[in-house]
């Protein structure tokens, strides 16, 4: 019988990229989207292949999927799966882990920059033709000030490394990586609250587990200087959220802008999306078009090796049956 790969995003609105490289390889491509919410579970029953986006994958949810053998998350961040369900039920869980290093550090730098310069309450002054200028926005020059890294991985490292291209003295704080990751991209050492303290920007790029869920808390914030901002393009419950409003609304910290939130799509009356202070954008760090097709033509080619019987090449789990 033809195997199935069942697509569950839809943010693309076809399967074009994933048919090229399996349908032509003789599987059956379905793009969830394109049924009714109430068959997706039988859809996921059939699939001997998910390719997922940011949806959720429980154990339950996993415990259903009969035929699966991989469940291939199309981008990096793999905390909405149950990664030790899947491999109790014999699937394989695996990523793309490095197909939008340049555009997640290149967004959490554009935010940075955003509100270093003040840039939307300027662009609505322009919008209004006026050019009074404004002596009490608190604009401070750049070269010089501290960026602090929380998480020097991949996205990390670059946006340190962008950081630093800027004139920035980059701190960063990551316990689980050897000195020398500090010192190749120009970063100095620091623990966790020395970061806050320090950083008249932070940039947050950790994964989010148990050990990194609400890391930037209340006392985390009440460390932070009153004229830093905050940037968030990791994932949204690494911040206390509701924390971090009340913070920007007693001065605590000067704003924030959030790239991720704990709800997504967000209740368009959280206060978090009614601060002028706090920018917040649609989860669009990783955009570009380059990394959609990269990421698409990867996690095709890593859902093909699998369904052929070969194993993942970036295997996040190892199956117990
Ligand atoms: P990575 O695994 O290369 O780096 C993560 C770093 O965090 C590692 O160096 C690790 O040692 C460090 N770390 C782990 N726990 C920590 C802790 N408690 N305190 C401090 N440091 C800790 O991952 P990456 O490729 O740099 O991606 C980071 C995250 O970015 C992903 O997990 C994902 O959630 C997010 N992301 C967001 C987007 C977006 O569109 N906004 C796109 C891609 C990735």
């Amino acid at each position: 019988m033809q195997q199935r790969v069942v697509i569950t995003y839809g943010k693309y609105g076809d399967t074009e990229v994933e048919s090229a490289i399996l349908a032509e390889a003789g599987f059956d491509v379905i793009l969830a989207s394109n049924y009714p919410e109430t068959e997706w579970p039988e859809l996921w029953r059939s699939a001997n292949a998910l390719m997922v986006g940011i949806d959720v994958w429980t154990r339950d949810k996993i415990a259903t999927l009969d035929n699966c053998r991989i469940i291939c998350r199309v981008g990096t961040g793999v905390d909405a799966i149950d990664i030790p369900a899947a491999a109790d039920h014999g699937i394989w869980v695996s990523n793309v882990p490095d197909y939008s290093i340049d555009e997640v550090s290149s967004h959490a730098i554009a935010l940075m920059m955003a509100q270093a310069r003040y840039l939307f309450p300027h662009r609505n002054l322009g919008r209004t033709a006026n050019w009074r200028y404004r002596a009490e926005t608190p604009i401070r020059r750049l070269a010089n000030q501290t960026l602090g890294v929380i998480g020097l991985g991949r996205i990390g490292k670059a946006s340190a490394r962008k950081g630093k291209g800027l004139g920035l003295r980059v701190i960063a704080y990551d316990p689980y990586i050897p000195d020398s990751d500090f010192a190749s991209v120009g970063a100095e050492k620091v623990d966790f609250d020395t970061l806050m303290s320090e950083s008249d920007y932070i940039t947050i790029h950790v994964p989010l587990y148990d050990g990194t869920r609400r890391l930037v808390d209340a006392r985390a914030l009440s460390l932070m200087k009153p004229t830093a901002f905050l940037v968030n393009t990791a994932r949204g419950e690494v911040v206390d959220v509701p924390a971090l409003v009340e913070a920007v609304r007693n001065g605590v910290l000067a704003g924030a802008a959030l790239d991720v939130l704990p709800v997504e799509p967000p209740d368009p009356d959280d206060p978090v999306l009614h601060d002028e202070r706090i920018i917040v954008t649609p989860h669009i760090g990783w955009a570009s078009i380059e990394a959609g097709q990269d990421s698409r033509v990867r996690a095709s080619e890593e859902v093909r090796r699998v369904l052929s019987g070969e194993p993942p090449w970036y295997a996040l789990n190892e199956p117990v049956r």
